[in-house]
């Protein structure tokens, strides 16, 4: 059988494994809910992105990790460890990354409405590159960094006006969009006039980000296209040369078998192509590149753990199977109608010739974590379901609805495992209340 992710199996005794480990033997040890992380996983989606990049850009050319998609301490020291620069998108995430140590000349400052004290707070924490998404913002960057006597780096969001025909909830790079200055209007050649002219800015170049779960042939390659016509006309225009181009994250991941399987070495090396290419016919010099993955990273690097508890068999219409969880740790069904697989660990040497919703413990009929999932018709309270690909966009989208802890992350690395994040307690919950 064919699981999802490489990092998936089943072992001598019929139970499912993630990065080598019994999954249930997990279960048993730190309890569910649960999110594991497979470090070397993790590692090893990095290596992908730092080993093309050293091929395939000029010298000083970076990946991204963008931090939402799961952010904690441990993470960013993996994250250092592997030469990797960040996304930030809240001071609570600087704050995040600051606290794990990591190199802040290294971290991008992302945001559509960064708010007087969280450019205060940037500036304190020594971020690297502010990424300016409107003259406002670019306004205040500017007054803070002069009221400071220093300059302060920055790339202008630029709105290619490209649609990755991926779902419209997470579609930022068409025109019509929160995020960034388009170039169609004139908007995004405004932007910059008004960066160059800012005694405390250092202009460095431009940001896109074209949307997410992209599959999309060409979707990076088109908005690199669009972006490096838009440095040339800057320089025919402001005599201003971009020295970086960051072209946003957004590779997609594979959720189910319908799903492709991208190759994002082959991927990058072409886009790499497409930038030479198109800076030899414009006659511009290769620009310093940044992608910034998030859910290429992390997402295929997570499993979520659950205990079934009633299996609800209504004669005519669904079956459901309820769980320990639901979207208080995912709420990704729930926002995007997102696919998962999911298997019942405890029983996969079973045909799975049940077909079954699994929904969450909340007081909302809205609370499903996956439908149309195949599981045994065995399947009972005290089971252990386990949903794959969850370390994106899961343990950061957690929430206290219901009064419901957030579950722990388990990293495993090896024949090892650790806490990376503990397990939130009742008085946790109640440790802001008056
Ligand atoms: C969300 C986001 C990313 C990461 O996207 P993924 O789909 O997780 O790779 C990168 N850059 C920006 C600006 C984003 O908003």
């Amino acid at each position: 059988m064919n699981y999802i992710c490489e990092n998936i199996s089943i072992n001598e005794k019929g139970d499912l494994t993630f990065a080598g480990q019994d999954i249930c033997d997990v279960a048993e040890r730190y309890g569910t809910p649960v999110y594991l992380m497979d470090e070397d996983r993790i590692r090893h989606n990095c290596r992908v992105y730092t080993e093309s990049f050293r091929k395939c850009f000029p010298e000083g050319s970076l990946p991204l990790y963008a931090g939402k998609a799961n952010c904690f301490r441990q993470m960013y020291r993996i994250m250092q460890e592997e030469n990797m620069g960040v996304d930030v998108v809240s001071c609570g995430e600087i704050h995040t990354v600051k606290s794990a140590g990591f190199g802040m000349g290294r971290a991008f400052f992302h945001g559509n409405n960064k708010t007087d004290a969280d450019i205060r707070f940037a500036m304190d924490a020594g971020v690297g590159y502010f990424v300016v998404d409107n003259p406002e913002e670019l306004a205040a960057v500017e007054a803070e960094a002069a009221g400071r006597g220093m300059t302060q780096k920055i790339l202008l969001r630029i709105t290619p006006g490209i649609d990755p025909h991926t779902y419209e909830a997470v579609n930022t790079g068409k025109v019509d969009s929160k995020f960034g200055n388009p170039i169609a209007t004139g908007q995004a050649e405004e932007i910059v006039k008004m960066a160059l002219a800012q005694p405390h800015i250092a202009l460095e170049g431009f940001h896109c980000h074209v949307g997410s779960q992209v599959f999309g042939e060409d979707v990076f390659e088109r908005a690199a296209a669009v972006m490096l016509e838009f440095i040339a006309d800057m320089n025919k225009k402001f005599g201003y040369m971009a020295a970086c181009l960051n072209l946003g994250g957004g590779y997609g991941v594979r959720y189910t078998a319908d799903d492709p399987c991208l190759n994002i070495r082959e991927k990058i090396e072409h886009v790499a192509e497409c930038i030479k290419e198109t800076c030899a016919n414009l006659e511009i010099p290769v620009p310093q590149i940044f992608m910034e993955p998030g859910r290429s990273i992390v997402a295929d690097a997570g499993m979520t753990l659950y205990t079934a508890g009633s299996v609800k068999k209504i004669p005519g219409y669904k079956n459901y199977v309820s769980i320990d969880g639901g979207m208080t740790d995912n709420p990704r069904f729930a926002l995007y109608k997102s696919r998962y697989t999911c298997y019942n660990a405890s029983r996969m040497n079973e045909e799975a010739d049940m077909p079954v919703t699994i929904g969450g413990r909340c007081c909302e009929s809205g609370d499903i974590i996956a439908e149309n999932i195949p599981v045994p018709s065995s399947t009972c309270r005290g089971d252990i379901i386990a949903v794959c690909t969850t370390g994106a966009y899961n343990y950061s989208m957690a929430s206290n609805y219901n009064r419901i802890p957030r579950p722990p992350v388990v990293m495993l690395n090896g024949a090892e495992s650790y806490i990376a994040v503990k397990r939130e307690t009742f008085d946790d919950i109640t440790s802001l209340d008056v």
